[in-house]
């Protein structure tokens, strides 16, 4: 296959993925993934797999660790054959035998099989991607009182372009491997609950693509923009999460904002996930308010998430334990960032205390940041370059902030993921293991959720 040839058919496609007869590997979809979108073009229809019962040829996947005196030094990995059924993975053969020839099949020309990618905090209804570049506006000493004024404007602007918007966001993540999301969503008296609606239409054309929760996000203030009566009807509407934002610094009554935003919860049986920007002692102190309200509840148990929690950076180590003890007896979530710069956050800590600790976007591109890549390979190296040594085996297990903790191998390298009946979601990765995916951020080839591949290509055998 000419690759020239292929470029050219590529630009004059207008920035649709790449796919026709493209040799594996030749001719990456990814490197055109720079672009300003990805479009929705999707595969091309000679390899886009809409069958429910096929085979999946070559997958490479790991298969164990090789030691040297105790230390990992390399990762095995083996060639296998997926049966892949109404969206479960229903078989791991060994290449090619003793199969059944009527099924169709495909093949992943030897690119490693990593579970799917998890992006637990974004912002699918508020967004500049897929728009005009547009730089954030935030001098020095802009605080978040007039970020909410600045949004008050800002929205009716962006209104009319959520669907298209969110669906380019969609696009992006799922190039990068991501096909299950939590997304906040703005419910206040601006948007109303013309954002959530517009998000829904969006997800329910995605739903065999896309698996995502919603937070109702009361982004100008759960009190302050008085929007409790509008979070309950977005309940009745199907979010999943009741969110709520700095009771100290926005509603300016830490234990009343806390306690609206967890009668919400209860009232409707939803799970919390609040944005925790306040990083002095009203951090501290809603931190504190949050985990006894939890510990005195045996129904929150479990069910809330601290997005961004940046006052968890300014404690020593040993608050830290304390804090995270307390974290981990109720299951209490971190999603973050994993910021960059001054603020650095515990993490590893966190982890190795036995909080879940999940990470997210947030902005790929809008008015409070313009540098998400929205994707969670990335956040994987970043988690990498800040918290460890880099080694074969620490490099493999930073891949589990990307992956909600599902990692093929285990920490002694027994073989964990895919199992027989596990979800077919996945993503195809241009690497030999785990450890080089993060280290390089290697580039993505194919996506699959349950079964379906939503964005790349694959080759067809026969
Ligand atoms: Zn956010």
């Amino acid at each position: 296959m000419n690759e020239n040839k292929n470029r050219h058919e590529f630009l004059s496609q207008s920035g649709k993925v790449i796919t026709a007869c493209a040799q594996l590997g030749a001719l990456s979809p990814t490197s055109y993934a720079a672009q300003s979108t990805v479009k929705s073009g999707k595969v091309n229809n000679a390899f886009k797999i809409t069958d429910k019962h096929y085979y999946l040829d070559n997958v490479l996947l790991e298969s164990g660790f090789v030691f040297e005196d105790k230390v990992v030094v390399h990762t095995l990995t083996e060639l296998k054959t997926l049966e892949i059924n109404n969206g479960k993975i229903v078989a791991l053969h060994e290449k090619q035998l003793n199969q059944n020839n009527a099924l169709p099949r495909y093949d992943a020309g030897g690119k490693l099989m990593l579970p799917a990618m998890r992006d637990m905090h974004i912002h699918l209804d508020k967004t500049f991607y897929g728009g005009p570049w547009r730089a954030p506006n935030r001098p020095e000493g802009t605080t978040i009182r007039d970020m909410i004024k600045l949004e008050q404007k800002l929205l009716s602007e962006l209104q009319p372009y959520i669907q298209e918007r969110a669906e380019k966001l969609i696009d992006l993540i799922q190039s990068k491997g991501t096909t299950i999301v939590r997304s906040h969503c703005n419910v206040e008296p601006t948007s109303g609950l013309k954002n959530l609606e517009t998000l829904q239409t969006v997800l329910t054309r995605h739903q065999s693509s896309l698996t995502c929760e919603i937070v109702a996000f009361p982004q100008h203030g759960l009190l302050l923009s008085k929007s409790e009566d509008l979070m309950r009807e977005a309940m009745q509407m199907g979010a999943h999460y009741v969110g709520g934002l700095d009771p100290t610094n926005v509603d300016g009554s830490m234990e009343k904002s806390l306690d609206a935003m967890f009668l919400i919860a209860l009232d409707y049986g939803k799970g919390v996930d609040i944005h925790l920007h306040e990083s002095n002692s009203a951090g501290m102190a809603a931190m504190n308010y949050m985990l006894e309200t939890v510990e005195k509840t045996p129904q929150l148990k479990g069910k809330l998430t601290i997005s961004h929690a940046f006052v968890l950076a300014t404690l020593n180590e040993q608050q830290v334990d304390e804090i995270a003890e307390r974290m981990a007896a109720q299951k209490v979530a971190v999603a973050s960032t994993v910021p960059i710069g001054t603020l650095h956050m515990p993490l590893k800590q966190l982890r190795d205390k036995g909080v879940v600790v999940m990470t997210g976007t947030d902005s790929v591109i809008d008015h409070w940041s313009p540098y998400g890549l929205g994707d969670m390979l990335e956040k994987a190296n970043l988690y990498a370059q800040l918290y460890i040594r880099p080694n074969e085996y620490t490099l493999s297990r930073a891949l589990a902030i990307a992956t909600g903790d599902v990692l093929p191998l285990n920490d002694k390298g027994e073989q964990m993921w895919p199992k027989v009946l596990d979800d077919a979601s996945f993503v195809l990765v241009d690497a030999s293991c785990s450890a080089e995916a993060v280290a390089r951020i290697s580039p993505r080839i194919a996506t699959f959720h349950r079964g379906e591949m939503v964005w790349g290509s694959v080759g067809k055998v026969g």
